[in-house]
């Protein structure tokens, strides 16, 4: 007998986080994400989804999901590699492939799902993994679960990625094979990565490039086709350009897109591929809806940009500091923690729902306001939230 209780530790561990404010308090949307929703029962202007097409709600994807169901019912039935593969996500992946102009594409549960069942796989024992200071959680969780050895490279900085490549070289030349991994669009600055000096310093030295292009997706390049298109690069010198439907695509459901070896490696060997069950019919008829609105549908990106410019330049001119940001994501920065915390009450006070991102997720003194455009907002849905931007920031003193 002990008195040990086996489960003191959660309640002690929840109550830390609840006292250092650092527990997350789940808001509730009560229906749809549309721009114009209700959040906690309150009518809000959405600024913090990644919804940035509103493709969540598009008819075209509503329809195909219900017709799916009735033709193919709720559920996949297994994982892909038994009985699970449908002739809807065979056909996701060829429709995704012509989109990204890739020779081919395979679908994952989800996009942490594709980066901790391949990242693994890519890299083990006696190889080397390069990446980016902030990549993405998901990435950082695949590269643990590989054995490689790990540098790390300043934040979107080739010349660093060049030096780190160099040193890891000249300590351990015999590496069998090495990654370069970085996302393509940083989620809390709204960065671009210079994936086409990234590429060219990888390729000097024989690595692998793995680019993540979650919030790039259906925001950069042409039509929306992601970074590898808006850098005009192939997918011989990225090798291989993951992604996910859950954001721009508004459906949910991850992805990677290279070549015919690299897909046929990746669906052979990436567990959560293979041990997870496939995506029900319904999310994979919505997804092919999606590539089908992008390409045919271009106005919804141009919408976007137009919104995003719009926006920007407002923040910009009542004096925000709105950082190195050059997509539809925005940060407005703050500074302290509980500035931005108040920042994001008073705003959901006056209609526009968006989060605080503070530490540990940014640097101290870094806090902000993250605001991501959607372009199913209207012209004056976005001129109301710059006037609560500007009510809010004159009453904290920040402007
Ligand atoms: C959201 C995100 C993911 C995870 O994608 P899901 O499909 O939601 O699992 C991976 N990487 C980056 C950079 C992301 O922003």
């Amino acid at each position: 007998m002990t008195d040990r209780d086996p489960v003191g530790f959660l309640g002690r561990e929840v109550a830390e986080l609840v006292a250092a404010d650092l527990d997350w308090k789940l808001r509730v949307l009560g229906g749809p994400s549309t721009p114009r929703c209700t959040v906690d029962g309150r009518p809000v202007l959405m600024f913090c989804s990644n919804n940035y097409l509103g493709l969540s709600n598009h008819p075209r994807l509503k329809e195909a999901a219900i017709a799916a169901v009735r033709s193919h019912g709720v559920g996949s039935g297994s994982v892909r590699p038994i009985a699970g593969t449908m002739d809807l996500h065979m056909e996701l992946e060829r429709r995704l492939a012509r989109f990204k102009g890739a020779p081919a594409s395979l679908v994952y549960q989800t996009g942490f799902a594709a980066n901790a069942g391949l990242l693994p796989q890519l890299v083990g024992e006696g190889d080397l993994v390069v990446s980016d200071e902030l990549n993405h959680g998901s990435i950082i969780d695949g590269v643990r679960l590989s054995r490689a050895e790990r540098a790390v490279y300043r934040h979107a900085d080739p010349a660093d990625l060049a030096r780190a490549l160099a040193t890891a070289e000249e300590h351990a030349p015999a590496f069998r094979r090495i990654l370069v991994v970085t996302d393509g669009v940083f989620s809390m600055d709204g960065d671009i990565a210079p994936l086409d000096r990234i590429a060219a310093v990888a390729h000097d030295h024989g690595a692998m490039v793995y680019v993540d292009d979650a919030h790039g997706e259906g925001v950069l390049g042409d039509g929306g086709r992601g970074i590898v298109s808006h850098y005009h690069l192939t997918h011989d010198r990225v090798h291989v350009e993951m992604g996910t439907f859950s954001k721009a695509f508004g459906v949910v459901g991850g992805h990677v897109s290279g070549s015919p070896e690299l897909v046929q490696f990746a669906y052979n060997k990436s567990r959560t591929w293979l041990l997870s069950g496939s995506h029900p019919p319904a999310v994979v008829a919505a997804c092919i809806a999606a590539v089908d609105v992008l390409e045919q549908e271009p106005q919804h990106v141009a919408r976007l940009w137009a919104l995003t410019r719009r926006f920007k330049q407002a923040m910009v001119g009542l004096g925000f500091d709105t950082g190195a940001s050059a997509t539809p994501i925005t940060p407005v920065i703050v500074g302290e923690s509980a500035t931005a915390k108040r920042m994001s009450e008073r705003l959901l006070e006056l209609g526009v729902f968006a989060l605080p991102i503070v530490f540990p997720m940014v640097a101290k003194g870094k806090a902000r306001i993250r605001t991501i455009m959607n372009a199913a907002l209207t012209d004056d849905d976005v001129g109301a939230a710059i006037a609560a931007f500007e009510t809010a920031g004159r009453e904290l003193g920040l402007i």
